[in-house]
């Protein structure tokens, strides 16, 4: 049987062997999960919904053990990972109790003696990719919707960070809900992706992940006309305009740039920080970047922690060194930030330009790339000049101005003087190539919902 080692990024030592699923065995495991279907799609809603809540119960009471697992698997500072656990939970909460909140409608009907209803039905049997940045979070809001609304759920998590969603699918059985109704298969993406698209068992792939995979599994899932939902990249741009509150403003972008070492799809990417309050801005921001104390997340004092592998380190070093080529100006020299390992220490870079690299792909990593702008609605132009609409943040105390900036930017998840505006109960997703279907809120259901109608006649 094949074996997967699955390494501590800070450390590179071994977390922990397991075993890969076979192609046979998942192939057994959809067929389960078929089968459960028909079971766990009859319960009613509130039972259902009871057993989420048990779920969420027992989440909480491991919460320091799961936060752990994040950690050593996935490198980030113990404390960011105690709060995805609870990140994570609150989609288990919020979707145990929108379990009972399904709704159908009644239509007027054109014709006397004639009534039309209609119901949401689950879509089937899910199949579930997701990527390592956010062990907890990323299935959590895939596992808690497709379980509420009836389906069954086969969970692909990524290979550098499989642990912590078995643990979280022991603790689901533990609750009590099916164990074929929750289930997760180790399988490389490549194989995943492949065994989903082609099962003419599974109904719905939703797929969280870079947008050249998610191109892939969009193309892949045509054949069958499989329902599919993508959380894929982003190109986050941070907009301060001359008004804003500098600090504010300063707190805000280090709480989206540097949460997970910008390892997340909602990091800032290109900072627009207007002439007027550009030096301000900088000095401020590389003060408390400079102070952010990079370490093994398992220390207590570790604000931010490696990057997941050698990969990621060169990617960035490969950015930064572009931007320098390219007249950016560093908060420290290229030798000063490299620590070793999977460690960097955070960068801003001033005097970004768009021929910069920076600007245009994603960077996944600790760089603040800050470029002046002058006029308002120019800069908008270029926050917007990009396949990807993930999210976007602004600053500014003028309501006209924020309103004017909300409605013109092309961006799913938009942050107001705010640097972390994900949550359970509203809708998250994206833009153009940043995907489509929305993970959270009332909207976060519907992709694991059918609606069928019934035109009921002589009456
Ligand atoms: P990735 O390479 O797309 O991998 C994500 C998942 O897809 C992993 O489980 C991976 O499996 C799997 N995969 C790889 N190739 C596949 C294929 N051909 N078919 C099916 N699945 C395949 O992305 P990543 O680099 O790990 O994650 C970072 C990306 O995710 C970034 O672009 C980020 O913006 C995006 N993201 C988006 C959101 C959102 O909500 N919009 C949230 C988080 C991250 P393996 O284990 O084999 O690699």
């Amino acid at each position: 049987m094949k074996e997967l080692k699955v390494y501590n990024p800070a450390t590179n030592e071994v977390v922990k062997t397991i075993q890969y699923t076979s192609e046979e065995e998942a192939n057994q495991q959809i067929n389960k999960a078929q089968v459960a279907f028909e079971s766990w799609r009859e319960r009613d809603a509130h039972d259902r919904s009871a057993l989420l809540l048990k779920w969420y119960q027992l989440i909480e009471e491991h919460k320091e053990e799961l936060a752990e697992l994040i950690t050593l698997e996935n490198g980030k500072p113990y404390k960011e990972a105690l709060g995805e656990v609870a990140y994570a939970n609150s989609y288990i909460q919020w979707y145990q109790e929108e379990a009972k909140r399904i709704y159908g409608k009644t239509i007027p009907a054109n014709q006397k003696g004639k009534k039309i209803i209609t119901d949401p039905f689950p879509v089937g049997i899910v199949g579930a990719i997701t990527p390592w940045n956010f062990p907890a979070a990323m299935i959590a809001r895939k596992m808690a919707p497709a379980l509420a609304a009836g389906c069954t759920i086969v969970c692909k998590p990524a290979l550098e960070t499989p642990l912590t969603t078995i643990r979280m699918v022991e603790l689901a059985h533990e609750a009590g809900i099916p164990e074929d109704a929750i289930q997760y298969v180790v399988l490389s993406g490549r194989d995943a992706g492949r065994i989903f698209t082609e099962s003419p068992i599974i109904q719905k792939i939703t797929f969280t992940g870079s947008t050249p995979v998610g191109k892939q599994l969009i193309k892949s899932s045509a054949d069958s006309v499989k329902n599919v939902t993508m959380e894929l990249g982003g190109l986050a741009p941070v907009i301060v305009h001359k008004d804003a509150d500098i600090e504010l403003a300063v707190n805000q972008t280090i709480a989206t740039k540097f949460r997970n070492s910008g390892q997340t799809c909602i990091s800032a990417n290109r900072i627009f920080v207007h002439k007027d309050i550009e030096q301000d801005y900088t000095a401020l921001l590389t003060e408390k970047v400079n102070a952010l104390n990079v370490g093994n997340g398992i220390e207590k004092d570790t604000d931010m922690g490696p990057l997941i592998n050698q990969q990621a380190v060169e990617k960035v070093i490969d950015q930064i060194e572009d931007a320098v080529e390219h007249g950016g100006e560093l908060s420290l020299s290229i030798e000063q930030l490299k620590l070793g390992g999977n460690f960097l220490k955070p960068v801003v870079i001033r005097h970004a330009n768009l021929e910069m690299k920076v600007m245009h792909e994603e960077t996944f990593g600790p760089i603040a790339a800050v470029m002046t702008y002058d006029d308002l609605d120019e800069i908008l132009k270029v926050a917007n000049d990009t396949e990807y609409g993930l999210a976007a943040y602004f600053f500014t105390n003028d309501y006209r101005t924020g309103f004017d900036i909300y409605k013109k930017l092309d961006y799913g998840v938009i942050g107001w003087n705010d640097g972390a505006p994900s949550a359970a109960h509203a809708p998250f997703g994206g833009y153009k190539e940043s995907g489509y279907g929305r993970e959270g809120g009332i909207e976060g259901i519907e992709p694991y919902l059918e609606t069928k109608y019934l035109s009921i006649g002589n009456m």
